[in-house]
């Protein structure tokens, strides 16, 4: 079975996610799509960040419709994940580092399944910056949503320096739309256009704040959930 990962903040989810989660679906042909909010996101840390139940129940919320998209708790803090009454512990929170959850959900899945990392082309730019991002791409295919104006040689630069190819190799890439599949050595990408949507969390935080409607960045069931609980209002 292929199986998808899409790991992420959300907060909130938004159409852009699910159009990723669709485009992958169909694309890479993924029987389960894993919806994975990160407890605490090693690349955010410095902002502030609704409670992960909150993230979690957005997820829910959204995906309701769709059989094969799964809100997880694969990232989930412990007293969530194990249903104990007990308070998180204070002081340091460890970050929710991908590579640490692939394993994880590896050990669930059967041999002969595939996983199938889906991200957005601006969070894989950023990818030689993950932790142990090598061993990401020895376990997983990765699934990039592109964007226009990102050429195939911006994705083959992102990758960790051990696994870019040669500028020899690379040149030909930068006339070239981020489309299709980047096979190397190493390293199998899914590379999905036309899904891109403008929408960003970010955008929506602040149109709560600003007072404007949601409809056109995320499902009713989350809209009304945002404002139900009073999420993004004072930011
Ligand atoms: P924020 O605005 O708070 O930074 P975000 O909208 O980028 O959030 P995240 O939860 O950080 O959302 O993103 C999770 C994943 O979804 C990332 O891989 C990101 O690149 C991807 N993504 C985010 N927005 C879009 C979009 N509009 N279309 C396709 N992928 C997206």
């Amino acid at each position: 079975m292929n199986i998808g990962l899409f790991g992420g903040t959300f907060d909130p989810i938004h159409r852009g996610h699910l159009a990723l989660a669709r485009a992958a679906r169909a694309g890479c042909k993924l029987s389960r799509i894993l919806f994975v909010p990160a407890n605490v996101p090693p690349h955010k840390q410095a902002q502030p960040l609704s409670a992960f139940a909150h993230r979690h129940a957005m997820i829910a919320l959204a995906t309701a419709q769709e059989k094969d998209f799964v809100p997880s708790l694969l990232e989930a803090p412990e007293d969530l994940k194990s249903g104990s009454r007990g308070k998180e512990k204070t002081g340091i929170r460890k970050p929710n580092y991908t590579i640490d959850t692939v394993k994880r959900l590896k050990q669930s899945l059967k041999k002969s399944d595939q996983l199938f990392l889906l991200i957005g082309i601006d969070a894989f730019a950023e990818i030689a910056k993950w932790h142990q991002a090598e061993a990401l791409f020895r376990e997983c295919e990765f699934v990039v949503a592109s964007r226009p104006g990102f050429s195939l040689a911006d994705v083959a630069n992102a990758l960790p320096a051990s696994l870019r190819p040669r500028q020899e190799v690379t040149r030909p890439f930068h006339k070239q739309a981020a489309t299709g599949d980047l096979v190397l050595r190493g390293v199998t990408i899914h590379l999905l256009d036309e899904v891109y949507q403008p929408v960003s969390s970010t955008a929506i935080r602040q149109a709560v704040a600003a007072g404007k409607p949601l409809a056109r960045f995320v499902d009713p069931a989350v809209a009304d959930y945002i404002k139900k609980v009073g999420l993004y209002k004072g930011r």
